[in-house]
């Protein structure tokens, strides 16, 4: 039987509705409380945390929020892991937390994250303080540096963390990574560690081939667990800044 005139239309525009709507792309909503992205706000935490989520679906679990840092910080900073709430990542009393079940923030200049680089390399910022997330709350293979002397923690936390974005560029993690910026990573994670190395030299109770061997494939530790109740405290100042 012959379509008749009206339903004919009826399934034309259907498919009209079906293409027009295909054809939009389809944004999925960031978590609770973090704007949606736009395209006269690229660069907002809503969009940090999809790109995050994009490669590590549990971040929610060691970071809390993504925001912008409030108002200059006196230095180049990336991005940085502080204290929840905290705005200021040069502040000491931002450090961020540290023990099992440890949940930081992420804050960033979204100026310095867009300046002439890849989408490739803000993931890879993004899994840099997600490292040191991670690291903080003891779900990595590398040891946590309370048991190093103050001023050889910061060192030891950016090269695990550098060595782990250097690792995953390798493996492929940042599709898209241009040679310049992989060349970055490699310098800081070098830089940190030939200075933690110096630093480290003829120091009482330092074993130089202890750290030597936690550096050497930092990881994620995939079986971390349930995370146990907060029993987080202040970390050394000054961490877990991805500075330029
Ligand atoms: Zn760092």
């Amino acid at each position: 039987m012959p379509f008749s005139g009206n339903r004919c239309l009826t399934m034309v525009l259907s498919l009209v509705v079906l293409i027009a709507t295909a054809a939009v792309p389809v944004r999925a909503a960031p978590p609770d409380g973090l704007p949606v992205p736009t395209d006269s706000d690229p660069m907002n935490a809503g969009t940090l945390a999809l790109e995050l989520g994009s490669i590590r679906p549990d971040f929610p679990i060691y970071i809390g929020s993504l925001r912008p840092f409030s108002g200059a910080v006196g230095r180049r900073i990336y991005m940085a892991l502080v204290q929840p709430g905290a705005t200021d990542p040069t502040h000491v009393a931002s450090a961020p937390l540290a023990g099992r079940g440890a949940r930081n923030d992420i804050v960033f200049d979204a100026r310095a994250v867009m300046d002439g680089h890849s989408d490739a390399f803000r993931r890879m910022l993004l899994d840099h303080e997600y490292f040191h997330a991670r690291h903080l709350a003891g779900t990595t293979s590398v040891p946590a540096p309370r048991s190093l002397p103050a001023d050889l923690q910061t060192r030891y936390s950016e090269a695990a963390a550098w060595g782990f974005n250097v690792a995953e560029a390798r493996a492929g993690r940042y599709a898209g990574l241009r040679p310049d910026e992989f060349r970055e990573a490699l310098d800081r994670s070098r830089d940190h560690y030939a200075a933690l190395r110096k630093m480290a030299a003829g120091r009482a109770g330092v074993e130089w081939d202890g750290i030597s061997e936690a550096l050497r494939r930092p990881a994620l530790r995939t079986n971390a667990g349930p995370v146990p109740e907060v029993r987080a405290r202040p970390s050394a100042p000054g961490r877990s800044s991805a500075t330029r």
